[in-house]
């Protein structure tokens, strides 16, 4: 059982049922859909195949919606895509059309008035670069600096310029109502720049009676990273959103920019993701080069809770391969990690109620005793969370009876969440707890687990209860 916890964005690559089953039985605990692309009836026929999945493999895969967010949209090409040649010319239409090799669309009006010539248009995460050569009343003219291929529905980051758009468009606000019915555990927010665009997207949480939805700020620019601080304060998580980001600033600075915001977001007790290339050559080749193991191993060092597939297992020729290797190389830097620094670096930063003082010091009983899990029976979620946080070396296992606390809580570093029938007698409690770490975990005679948590349930608002049970 991995720690760090792994999200697989969902396309074309990996919606077969066979191929999905694959992924969540390697170690998928959420699936992403990126609403750029994927539109309803596809994500209701993807979560109808992971429901069938789940029931088999008797457990719970959760769901993120990631909003497309205020962006410069290309519109519809013929077959999709279209390669463009380095030295071509190529029109950039505000008017709706069919594009191709030569031509497409956008849905921003503005930019004509917007861009400088010889501006640089980026796409395809920066591998396509345009350069703007000459202004018309209804099109740019632009020519191919670094040539590759361009998708319907993909972005154009135009480093240059802030855009005039609004922080949620209609499409937004539709996918929100989406994800509510649904029932999504995660909502990611794209192109977030202040606090203010995570609370809006909170009040709208709150006017569709909706207090579970775990809200994770995707950081792609400089203006989400300048104001981060109070970002993270309102949000469940971060997602570090590498491919936009290393087109808004140099791509140099993103390593940094990725350790500072794990840290910060450990410090403050939230959550951490890193996202995209982490082993984007699988994408065509059957392993990742060395660079790319050392990085999905730095994510999991630095503290992160969960890393994201992209393209891997999208568009890619292995997703499953991709997985198992990612699973892998976590595996093998989670038996690095030095867990006593990431303790200290929490404590030094926790807050003094009862349950964070309880967590600290369960974490630090689970450590010297060596125990082999900690079982957390819980209905909020509450105990568990702030027990990750203090990153301890053994698994915790979260049982619970409520499906959004098992859905939020699979995406937290070391949580192995499992949903129960109830919570009933103390009794009941203890014997149900040790019953299923001894089926997650593999106890032997004289092994010792921690049981923690808030009892009675529901009536009390911090942890409360520890027991050691010697097996
Ligand atoms: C990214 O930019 O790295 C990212 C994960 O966002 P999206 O998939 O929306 O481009």
């Amino acid at each position: 059982m991995n720690k760090t916890k792994t999200i697989a964005t969902i396309g074309p690559a990996s919606q077969d049922e066979e191929i999905l089953e694959q992924l969540i039985s390697n170690g998928v605990d959420l699936v992403r859909f990126n609403m750029n692309y994927a539109d309803h009836d596809f994500c209701l026929e993807i979560i109808k195949k992971i429901k069938n999945i789940d029931t088999k493999l008797k457990r719970h895969t959760s769901i993120i919606v990631d909003l497309g967010g205020p962006s410069i949209r290309v519109g519809k090409l013929i077959g999709n895509q279209a390669y463009l040649i380095k030295g071509s010319k190529i029109r950039i239409y505000i008017e709706d059309l069919v594009g191709d090799n030569t031509k497409f669309s956008i849905n921003y009006p503005n930019l004509i008035n917007e861009v400088k010539f010889n501006m640089t248009i980026k796409m395809s995460d920066g591998a396509v670069e345009l350069k703007v050569i000459d202004k018309q009343y209804n099109y740019l003219l632009c020519e191919v600096i670094k040539e590759g291929t361009i998708c319907s529905n993909q972005k154009l980051n135009i480093p240059d310029i802030k855009l005039n758009l609004p922080f949620l468009n209609e499409k937004d606000k539709n996918d929100i109502i989406f994800a509510d019915k649904i029932k999504a555990d995660y909502l990611a927010l794209s192109f977030v720049s202040s606090a203010e665009d995570v609370l809006q997207v909170n009040d709208l949480l709150i006017e569709l009676n909706n207090d579970n939805i775990g809200i994770l700020a995707k950081v792609e620019n400089e203006d989400a990273y300048l104001e981060i601080d109070e970002i993270i304060k309102v949000s469940e998580g971060i997602l570090i959103a590498r491919g936009d980001l290393g087109i808004s600033v140099a791509l140099e600075r993103v390593p940094g920019i990725q350790k500072a915001i794990i840290s910060k977001c450990h410090k403050a007790g939230k959550l951490s993701i890193v996202a995209t290339e982490l082993l984007s050559s699988m994408e065509k080749e059957n392993r990742p080069t060395r660079a790319e193991v050392s990085d999905v191993a730095n994510a999991v060092l630095d503290g992160a809770d969960a890393v994201v597939l992209c393209g891997e297992t999208t568009i890619g020729k292995h997703p499953v391969e991709t997985l198992i290797m990612m699973e892998k190389i976590m595996r093998s830097a989670e038996e690095d990690i030095n867990y006593l620094d990431l303790l200290d670096k929490a404590t030094r930063s926790e807050k003094q109620d009862i349950t964070g003082v309880l967590s600290h010091s369960i974490v630090d009983c689970a450590n010297r005793l060596k125990c082999k899990a900690i079982v957390v029976p819980t209905m909020s979620g509450l105990t568990a969370k702030r027990i990750s946080r203090f990153r301890p070396s053994c698994p915790i296992i979260a049982i619970s009876p409520n499906l959004e606390t098992i859905g939020q809580l699979s995406l937290y570093f070391g949580i192995k969440a499992v949903l129960i029938d109830d919570l009933n007698t103390f009794d009941r409690i203890i014997k149900e707890a040790i019953k299923i770490a001894s089926e997650e975990v593999n106890l032997n005679k004289g092994d010792k687990i921690i049981i923690t948590g808030e009892y009675p349930f529901k009536k009390v608002k911090h942890t409360n209860f520890l027991k050691v049970e010697e097996i």
